[in-house]
């Protein structure tokens, strides 16, 4: 009998704001018996290779992806691409954009952050971050660090969020443009956890029906820590909008005992998994 796929197609590693290398990711999702495990870090492709070497080693399916930042309205959204080609020039073009705009924001945060006496913000968080993508996961770590807040969950309530001290708002590229990059990279585009972005149902509708008309293909449908409303509200959109359905965990941290590697509702038998087509 052929072991039973199990997919996670959301996850990060320290090639972004994750705690474990990459290796050391698809070493956990084997021992969580996923089968398929697609490496999203923000904006970075960094990791795969790495990831796709361990892979190997376990037996289990790397998919190539990638958590790309992108603005609609005022909304910061993230859209997964899945299947890309890690070496496409297009994409690794609009990375390097990313990069700048992320390099950018986290100075400013940093002073910002300086007027409320939080010092040297940058510096630390740029160290936190090592190689990986700079992002506020690693400003929170370091304002834990200093006590100026208890937990992750209170940095991003005190400081980080619109409206406090160092909140940065980003010009992300737009949909149009994150969708292209994905495609030209031979990738396939999905929103990442629709219900996360605070939006009223007629927004995220909206939302939906850009992505869509802008030729996305997917929507997360079950995700980390989703409930039952959450994924009866995200089927409903997939329905709609005649998307690919997918999944994945969004883990970062195994100390997140909320977002475990694979651990997913499974994907409503009225949807199409985004798998559907893979030969794999
Ligand atoms: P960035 O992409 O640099 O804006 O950082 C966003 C990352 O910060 C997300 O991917 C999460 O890992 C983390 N994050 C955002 N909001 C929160 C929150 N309220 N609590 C904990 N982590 C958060
Ligand atoms: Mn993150
Ligand atoms: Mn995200
Ligand atoms: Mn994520």
């Amino acid at each position: 009998m052929t072991k039973q796929a199990i997919y996670d197609l959301h996850t990060h590693s320290n090639a972004s704001d994750g705690k474990l290398s990459p290796s050391e990711l698809v070493s956990h999702a084997y021992q969580a018996g996923i089968t398929h495990l697609a490496l999203t870090d923000h904006d970075s492709v960094s990791g795969i290779q790495e990831a796709e070497k361990q892979s190997q080693q376990h037996g289990i399916k790397l998919i190539s992806g990638i958590e790309l930042s992108c603005r609609w309205l005022s909304y910061t959204i993230h859209i997964v691409g899945l299947n890309i080609d890690p070496e496409n020039d297009s994409l690794l073009k609009h990375i390097q954009d990313l990069s700048e705009l992320r390099e950018d924001r986290a100075k400013r945060i940093s002073r910002q952050l300086e007027k409320v006496g939080i010092n040297d913000a940058y510096y630390y968080a740029k160290q936190l971050s090592g190689d990986g993508t700079i992002t506020r996961q690693h400003f929170a770590m370091h304002i834990v660090k200093t006590g100026h807040a208890k937990t992750i969950q209170d940095v991003f309530k005190k400081y980080l969020t619109r409206n406090k001290p160092g909140y940065v708002a980003v010009d992300w590229p737009d949909i149009k443009q994150t969708i292209n990059c994905i495609q030209q990279a031979n990738g396939i585009a999905v929103i990442a956890h629709p219900l996360r972005y605070k939006m009223t149902n007629t927004k995220l509708k909206a939302l939906v029906k850009e992505f869509k008309e802008k030729s996305g293909e997917g929507i997360e449908v079950a995700s980390g820590n989703s409930n039952n409303d959450e994924l009866n509200r995200a089927t409903t959109l997939c329905k709609q909008f005649e998307l690919f359905a997918s999944t994945g965990s969004d883990f970062h941290n195994p100390d997140m005992p909320w977002t475990k590697l694979g651990k997913l509702a499974p994907i409503p038998e009225i949807l199409t998994p985004v798998w559907a087509n893979w030969h794999h």
